[in-house]
């Protein structure tokens, strides 16, 4: 299928793409790696308006390591950080979920915070939002706001965005340099979304986790692999049964614990 008709913009300064979505409420839709938002089109399962490509806003094409925060711009792509030797030796949560995410050609053009404006509850980088408590900042025609990840993310596809705000950068806030971080996941085929995902850190007495694809929104539970199965709210779908589910919640609430520990100096 094609997608049905809809104006395109190509602004090539934030404000402009700003401008242009707030003019058409909730009829028009940012456009950045396209790789979930395409599809949506061809299949007409989104029918918007108007497209604002923010492709060619040059100013978001950026990600860096601010501290322990590490800053990323709406059109670093997810491939950017995994060329980055100095985000994967900083952070091995990062380096552990990217290569799960799709495929190397989805990577290239897909954005870390296209991924969080969509909001699959399968997809890595709401888990990994969650679990480095994430600020994600959105700027619309009243200015800038700061939203925490724990905030952000309202049920399936859904989040805090208000129609004409564009999600502009996210800033992880990483554990201290010698913290143990791990991600782990059980998907169907290579590149699939995860039928289930965790994340933990263990940084001294500060134990983290958080779980995804278990629920309509990421979760951060108790630390405690015994208690995950009933701290997850899963359904029965075409892909596994809720009762798979939660023994999935606590297998992988376990794995990735003890990476974590286990990397932890
Ligand atoms: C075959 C396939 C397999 C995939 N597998 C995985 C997987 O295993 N794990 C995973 O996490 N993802 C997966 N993806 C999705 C991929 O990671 C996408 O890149 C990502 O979800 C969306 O990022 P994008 O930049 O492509 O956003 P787009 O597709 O351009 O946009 C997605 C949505 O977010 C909105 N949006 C995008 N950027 C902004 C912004 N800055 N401000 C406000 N709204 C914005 C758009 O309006 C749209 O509604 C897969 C995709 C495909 C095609």
């Amino acid at each position: 299928m094609k997608p049905a008709p809809f104006e395109y913009h190509a602004p090539t300064e934030v404000a402009e793409a700003v401008r242009l979505l707030a003019s058409y409420g909730d009829e028009g839709r940012a456009l950045a790696g396209g790789q979930s938002l395409v599809p949506l089109l061809n299949l007409r399962l989104a029918r918007p308006k108007a497209i604002i490509d923010l492709n060619r806003i040059e100013s978001l094409a950026y990600h860096r390591l601010e501290g322990d925060v590490l800053v990323v711009g709406a059109l670093c792509r997810q491939r950017d950080l995994e060329r980055d030797p100095a985000v994967l030796a900083r952070c091995a949560a990062i380096a552990d979920a990217l290569p799960l995410i799709g495929h190397l050609g989805i990577r290239n053009r897909g954005t870390v915070v296209g991924s969080l404006a969509h909001a699959d509850p399968a997809a890595e980088w709401p888990l990994l939002a969650m679990l480095f408590d994430a600020e994600l900042v959105a700027e619309g025609s009243g200015g800038r706001r700061s939203i925490r990840a724990a905030d952000f993310f309202k049920g399936a596809f859904s989040t805090a965005l208000d129609p004409g705000e564009i999600l502009v950068e996210a800033r992880f806030q990483l554990p201290p340099e010698g913290a143990g971080t791990a991600f782990v996941e059980v998907a169907r085929r290579h590149g699939d979304f995860a039928l289930g995902a965790a994340g933990a850190v263990v940084a001294g007495d500060d134990v983290r986790l958080a779980l995804g694809g278990f629920d309509s929104v990421p979760l951060r539970v108790a630390p405690d692999p015994e208690a995950a199965p009933s701290a997850v709210n899963p359904v029965d779908d075409i892909h596994a049964p809720a009762a798979y589910r939660r023994r999935l919640a606590g297998a992988l609430a376990r794995r990735a614990l003890e990476l974590a520990k286990e990397r932890a100096r």
